[in-house]
């Protein structure tokens, strides 16, 4: 049976897209197919064929578009930006009735496409795939990947590379340039249908488009949090790549930091630190500000003190997610005084030592359980700052009931993240065409919490050659 989809998206004025066939590739070739998210999407085997996944077929009531939207780029306004390297097939709706959009990343150009010629690298595919799969592993809310399917086409980008397409699916491809898109054309009426759309497909509950930031706000303050406790870095908050729905979309030159520092930058364009690890929360706050602006013409004077209100809130809600986050990553159970000066403690000892922040917290997870603290001494060429803090959080802890707050630890510390230099070796490997180290590390990191000896080297750091500096948009 053909999957069924809606595409409420398309039914919205023309000036909210443009219909766009992908362009057909020469000799698709299905390199992974996430059955896991096809059941949950209630798509059954046979319904997307891989060439339907790379744009070659059209399902039957699909309606391929390219949505528009403008952004902040490394804060630059850019009013057309646009879909120019992806086209929304449709909407497929679940069997429990939830609305997910299926997307073609890399599949042509579009009339957004500019000077780019709205293809995807393998690099690119596998890293957003390897990536995104982590994230939802992690419990960090971000689109997901469906499949990736090499085209047979060759990519020129640094060097020419084999094409592929990704097929995403996400809650919606809605960001704040969608909103910035229409508030630059000063057309108040598709910004009134673009809320009225949001909040009926995000935030049901949301009276009016105050409400509506406010629960945004909420959404990006919980996800930035999130992604500073398994210290990811997005590296290209532009206002472009956030998405309303508060998932993690656009995984460009993404990366996980290994050793711990506040100022950790990878992505190569981000010259000025923009995007760095410790500055994320503030540039959410900065992007959700470009979305505020936006609904002013919406809710008028009166309306402003509604907007500054929300926008004040972010650093109080963003302060306690933080504190969530990390008070697990402690197993800190309840709340006591002192608990976050226990957390910036600890951050600002493993900055000082170049400690490897993941390894920490994972070794940190086993002195709860062993009570032998050796592996995260062993962590710090002189670990008397780390023991004196230990002794501070064994006191603060004394009381709680192990078993309860080993498991708080053990959800909150994952044991593998998506290394930089394994995703940079699977790529390299996938670019010569072998994709067994791709399903390796896929499998490692479909279960991040889950220590698994034959694993064992997935946990480890980077040795120093092995360590990358930098990472590429590679689109
Ligand atoms: P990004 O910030 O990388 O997500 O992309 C910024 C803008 O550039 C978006 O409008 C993309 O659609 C567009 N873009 C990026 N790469 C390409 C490409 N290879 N071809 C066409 N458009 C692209
Ligand atoms: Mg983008």
């Amino acid at each position: 049976m053909p999957v069924q989809f809606d595409n409420s998206f398309a039914r919205l004025p023309p000036q909210f897209f443009s219909p766009q066939l992908p362009t057909k590739v020469a000799a698709p070739k299905l390199v992974k197919y996430n059955k896991e998210l096809a059941m949950e999407l209630g798509v059954v085997d046979d319904d997307l064929t891989p060439n339907m996944l790379v744009g070659n077929d059209i399902p039957v009531d699909a309606t391929p578009i390219a949505t528009a939207y403008s952004g902040h780029q490394f804060g630059g306004f850019s009013p057309h930006l646009g879909d120019g390297r992806a086209i929304l097939l449709g909407e497929i709706i679940t069997p429990k009735e939830d609305r997910f959009d299926l997307q073609l990343k890399g599949s042509g150009k579009t009339m957004f496409s500019r000077n780019g010629d709205g293809r995807a690298n393998i690099g690119a595919v596998i890293r957003e795939y390897v990536v995104s799969e982590a994230m939802h592993a992690l419990n960090i809310p971000t689109t997901r990947a469906l499949a990736a399917v090499t085209t047979g086409d060759m990519v020129q980008r640094e060097t020419a590379t084999p094409g592929a397409v990704l097929a995403r699916v996400a809650s919606s491809h809605i960001r704040v340039g969608t909103f910035q898109f229409h508030y630059a054309r000063r057309d108040k009426d598709s910004l009134q249908t673009l809320t009225d759309y949001v909040i009926n497909r995000h935030y049901p509950d949301a009276d009016g488009p105050i409400e509506m930031l406010a629960q945004v706000i909420e959404n990006q303050a919980k996800l930035v949090a999130k992604w500073m406790g398994v210290g990811f870095i997005h590296g290209v908050m532009n206002t472009d790549n956030m998405s309303i729905s508060g998932e993690t979309i656009d995984y460009g030159p993404c990366a996980f930091m290994d050793t711990y520092h506040p100022e950790t930058v990878f992505s190569s364009i981000d010259r000025n630190g923009r995007y760095a690890y410790a500055n994320q929360p503030k540039i959410a706050l900065w992007n959700l500000s470009q979305l505020a602006q936006t609904l002013v013409p919406l809710v008028g004077e009166a309306g402003i003190s509604g907007i500054e209100q929300a926008l004040g809130s972010f650093d109080t809600l963003f302060a306690n997610e933080f504190s969530k986050v990390f008070g697990c990553k402690l197993g800190l159970m309840g709340a006591a005084l002192g608990d976050a000066a226990l957390v910036e403690d600890i951050l600002m000892i493993l900055a000082e030592s170049n400690v490897d922040f993941t390894l920490f917290f994972s070794h940190l997870t086993s002195h709860a359980i062993t009570e032998d603290a050796s592996n995260a001494r062993a962590l710090f060429d002189d670990p008397r700052g780390f023991e004196d803090w230990l002794t501070c959080l064994e006191t603060r802890s004394a009381t709680a009931p192990k078993a309860e707050r080993v498991k708080m630890m053990q959800a909150a510390n994952p044991v593998y993240i998506p290394r930089n230099h394994r995703v940079e070796q699977v790529i390299e490997a996938a670019n010569i065409g072998d994709y067994a180290p791709f399903e390796t590390l896929q499998r490692v990191l479909s279960k991040p919490f889950e220590r698994r000896a034959e694993f064992d080297a997935y946990e480890l750091p980077p040795r120093p050659e092995e360590v990358v500096r930098a990472t590429f948009c590679g689109t």
